[in-house]
């Protein structure tokens, strides 16, 4: 670190640093030295100086020591901003006072230190006394120092850990509430001159006797013992923690700005305020802030006054009696509006600001990109490119994909879920947020529902048979299953909020109650769930709606679909969904898993019949049982073809093995044996001769039409039929026939005989020259990438099915994952779940080379995914960057998808 500067300077128009320089200046220094030097700005910024980043990294480097030069160059600086002010730091007739503030590159909002008033001592304040000729804030400014002070710099950075309630400010706290309540007063603003005078002697008593030292009376002392604070507040528990969450590196450091102090409580034409410079909760290109007269900061902050509308537009329920800073101060307020307006114009992105008003002059302390809510981050984007601020790809880039999640399902009132205490965590498997009274059966969710409540549906695990309830429910948790169980791919299908895996939650279904931890909940009690992070809380907590506004959003997405290489489909298996995936800009269906068809509303009867089949012993038997079943699976894909008209729609043949279809309950089991006319006896034997140990490797995907040729014809016929009838009456229907689970190419070449034979027999009883379809398959397993050479030669396109693929690549059941697979992201052995983003090390790695080879063979080799990573923004990404032609994924993702393929082009292209 030879010839270093360790110190940038600020103010009077002028600034050693800029904006880029977030690494060595943190986001506040860099900011501010962009705010007062650049000549675009030359905001009124209170003169400072920050010290570097890189001073943090000395510091703990070298057994907490500074380098050399630092001193002097932070003398050097003192003086630039004495000159600027015309004050002198500890002079006791014109004293400066200073802020110590710390900033990291990234906003670390509240867990590290700051320091006011700094420089404020027993020689000073006369001075200060003549300078504001307000002795009362002198006292109020000095007994605030004292208890910043002595708990930031005294307590926390001498590591002293006091227990609750035992901290020193805590305990000078006490002296305050105890003076307030002797003397009868209600605010801290009705404490006299007199009574702070008093405070502050109180105060430093207490600091002498609690820490074993006076309170220190020399302003160097004072501010060394700030600046060292900060930086002993980088490695404060808080912040360590939260650089843990947000993956911030130890060794970025902070850096301290030390600021002149402006005061907005020296009166009545002071205050200080916070603004944005659009509206953060629906992005309006309107100024939105709060100020308050004659107060700090850390007034706002606390809470104890309701702040004040800057302007008509921010009134609110809560403020609209106060009067505005426009009304009140019009000429501090429009020149507020002009620095907003620049600001923007700079920035080209919405701020935050902080600003304080000291005896009729606006200061600006404070200025970074706001945060922002889903609804307001579309807003301002399109606006902000339709304002010509900034280019499509920037407008594309400012919203992250998972934001649009917010614009589309309902959510828990974030106010109130702030306080909600979490009693289980699961798996975030539906997002949003649903609150609702616990029921424990499928058939209870739909009779509940009836009667007008709002359920939630609490399973052990779901099955297909609870799809009815499910659908009822206002959300789904289940104590077993991963991100692709059936509940998670179900509730994601039609976003709805699920948690799956939840292992903390106890069922007991017989007497209908769950235990978590030491409380029970019984059947009717209220829970509520956020399915974004997989939280449940014991209580009914309000809901806010999902956004109707949707213009915005399709604008919005329009601009992601000008820019974007890679296509979006849907998953869908319903006409339903088919209709609602193509309002979201679903380009076609990329998986239409047939057997869904037996599942929920209306399935009664092509179920029964599915049921005649698995159970037939007779190819004879099987071939009638599937001839019943025939009108109901081409009613089925016609329908579906038809609300996609034009768009391709994959159509997967039968995947799961069919002892799933077999009923369980009694009943059923002997409606059927009547209808086969056989004993019950018989048909449990049957169905228990159709068990396996391992059914997801057993007998399902292509290797029931393996071993049942007939059922593939029918779907077939199915799909052909259809198609022909379709077109017959003057649509387009563009199916692409996929087989599931395939592992070699003779599997396909056996299937596409089937195919090939039944597409002749249907163009001829149709009389057609054709009908547009496509031949293809899934790859699930690994042995199906490495041959890909060889499956091409048959197929005319590949669909990844990355939850078979990833359960098989990893060896992992994607069924049984929730009792392990926490501890694997706890303990650090992997990094996300792979069931909802690629494994690009493993599973991304088979991928590409099933691409390559398949491309090999055939060059136009249409590749896609429709595992349920489709709609997960870095997968989106990875996909594109292999040249996949699509991701599909289910409905309520495609415009999440949209936006992370706009974003993966544009990030291609820097
Ligand atoms: C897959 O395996 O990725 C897939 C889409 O099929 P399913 O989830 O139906 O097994
Ligand atoms: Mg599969």
């Amino acid at each position: 670190m030879v010839n270093a500067k360790y110190v940038y300077s600020f103010g009077g128009g002028r600034a050693d640093g800029n904006g880029d320089m977030k690494d060595l200046l943190g986001g506040k220094g860099a900011n501010l030295a962009e705010m007062a030097g650049h000549p675009d700005l030359k905001l009124p910024v209170p003169p400072g100086f920050t010290i570097t980043t890189e001073v943090c990294t000395y510091y703990y480097k070298n057994g907490k020591t500074y380098p050399k030069e630092l001193k002097d160059e932070v003398n050097k600086a003192v003086k630039k901003v004495e000159e600027l002010m015309g004050r002198k730091f500890g002079d006791p007739s014109n004293p400066l006072l200073v802020s110590v503030r710390s900033g990291a590159r990234k906003s670390m909002p509240g867990m590290m230190e700051t320091v006011l008033n700094v420089g404020l001592t027993e020689k000073t304040i006369p001075g200060l006394i003549k300078q504001s000729k307000n002795e009362r804030f002198v006292y109020d400014s000095y007994r605030r120092l004292i208890m910043m002070y002595s708990d930031v710099v005294m307590e926390k950075a001498a590591g002293i850990e006091p227990e609750d309630e035992k901290g020193i400010r805590r305990q000078l706290e006490q002296i305050m509430e105890q003076m307030k309540n002797n003397k009868g007063y209600k605010y801290d603003t009705d404490l006299t001159t007199e009574d702070l005078k008093q405070l502050c002697i109180l105060f430093k008593k207490k600091v002498k006797e609690v820490l074993k030292k006076e309170f220190p009376d020399d302003p160097q002392e004072q501010l060394w013992g700030a600046i060292g604070a900060v930086f002993a507040s980088w490695n404060g528990k808080r912040a360590v923690s939260y650089r843990r969450i947000e993956k911030i590196p130890d060794e970025w450091g902070t850096a301290v700005t030390v600021q002149t102090m402006v005061f907005g409580n020296m009166g009545d034409d002071c205050a200080t305020g916070v603004a944005f410079t659009r509206n953060p909760g629906n992005g309006d290109n309107k100024f939105y802030g709060e100020y308050l007269v004659n107060a700090q900061g850390e007034d706002v902050v606390a809470g104890i006054r309701t702040p004040a509308p800057i302007n008509e537009y921010s009134k609110s329920e809560h403020n609209k009696h106060l009067i505005t800073l426009e009304e009140k101060m019009p000429n501090i307020y429009k020149q507020l509006v002009d620095i907003r307006n620049r600001l923007e114009k700079h920035y080209k992105d919405m701020q935050d600001i902080e600003f304080t008003i000291e005896c009729g002059k606006l200061y600006m302390l404070q200025c970074r990109v706001g945060k922002r809510n889903g609804t307001a981050a579309v807003k301002m984007a399109i606006d902000m490119f339709k304002e010509k601020l900034i280019t499509k790809e920037e407008a594309v880039l400012r919203v992250q994909p998972t934001q649009l999640d917010e614009l589309l399902h309902p959510e828990i009132d974030p106010k109130a879920e702030k306080d909600a205490k979490i009693i289980a965590k699961g798996l975030p498997a539906g997002p949003g947020g649903a609150t609702g009274q616990i029921v424990f059966t499928a058939n209870d969710a739909v009779q509940w529902k009836k009667q007008g409540k709002k359920v939630i549906l609490v399973r052990e695990e779901t099955s297909p048979e609870d799809v009815e309830g499910m659908r009822a429910a206002e959300a789904i948790l289940t104590a077993r299953g991963g991100l692709t169980s059936h509940a998670a791919l179900v509730a994601r299908g039609w976003g709805k909020c699920c948690i799956v895996g939840c292992g903390d939650i106890h069922i007991n279904q017989k007497e209908r109650t769950i235990k978590i931890s030491d409380k029970f909940f019984k059947e009717g009690d209220f829970i509520t769930l956020n399915g974004t992070k997989g939280n449940v809380y014991g209580e009914k907590l309000p809901m806010m709606d999902a956004s109707e506004e949707n213009k915005i959003l399709n604008e919005f997405l329009k601009l992601c679909d000008s820019l974007r290489r890679l296509g979006v489909r849907t998953n869908a298996d319903t006409p339903e969904d088919a209709k609602r995936a193509r309002s979201f800009g679903a380009e076609g269906i990329g998986l239409f898993r047939t057997e869904h068809m037996f599942y929920g509303k209306g399935s009664e009867e092509p179920l029964f019949r599915l049921r005649k089949m698995i159970i037939s012993k007779t190819e004879e038997e099987r071939k009638a049982a599937l001839k019943e079943l025939y009108p109901y699976v081409k009613k089925d894909i016609k329908a579906t073809l038809e609300a996609m008209d034009t768009l391709p729609v994959v159509i997967r043949l039968l995947d799961p093995p069919l002892h799933e279809f077999v009923p369980k309950e009694e009943d059923k089991l002997k409606m059927l044996a009547k209808e086969l006319k056989i004993s019950l006896d018989e048909l449990k034997k049957r169905a228990e001769a159709l068990h396996e140990s391992n059914p997801m490797m057993g007998h399902r995907g292509v290797r029931l039409g393996i071993t049942y040729p007939e059922v593939t014809e029918m779907q077939v016929r199915a799909i052909f039929e259809a198609s022909a009838e379709l077109i017959k009456e003057k649509k387009h229907p563009y199916p692409e026939i996929m087989i599931p689970v395939v592992c070699d190419v003779k599997e396909l070449k056996n299937q596409f005989e089937i195919v090939k034979r039944v597409y002749s027999e249907t163009i001829a009883k149709y009389k057609l020259k054709e009908i547009k379809y496509m031949f293809g398959t899934m790859i699930e397993i690994p042995r199906a990438a490495l041959l890909a050479s060889e499956l091409a030669e048959v197929c005319e396109f590949f669909s990844y099915g990355t939850n078979d693929m990833t359960q098989m690549t990893f060896g992992f059941s994607r069924d049984d994952i929730g009792a392990f697979l926490p501890d694997y992201l706890n303990k650090g052995i992997l990094k996300d779940d792979p069931f909802q983003t690629i494994d690009q090390q493993g599973v991304g790695e088979i991928m590409k080379i099933g691409i390559e080879r398949g491309r090999k063979t055939r060059k136009n080799l249409e590749v896609g995914i429709c595992g349920e990573q489709g709609g997960e923004p870095r997968s989106v990404e990875f996909c594109h960057s292999v040249g996949m032609n699509y991701v599909s994924c289910s409905p309520f993702r495609v415009p999440i998808a949209r936006l992370a393929a706009a974003q993966a082009a544009v990030k291609e292209k820097k």
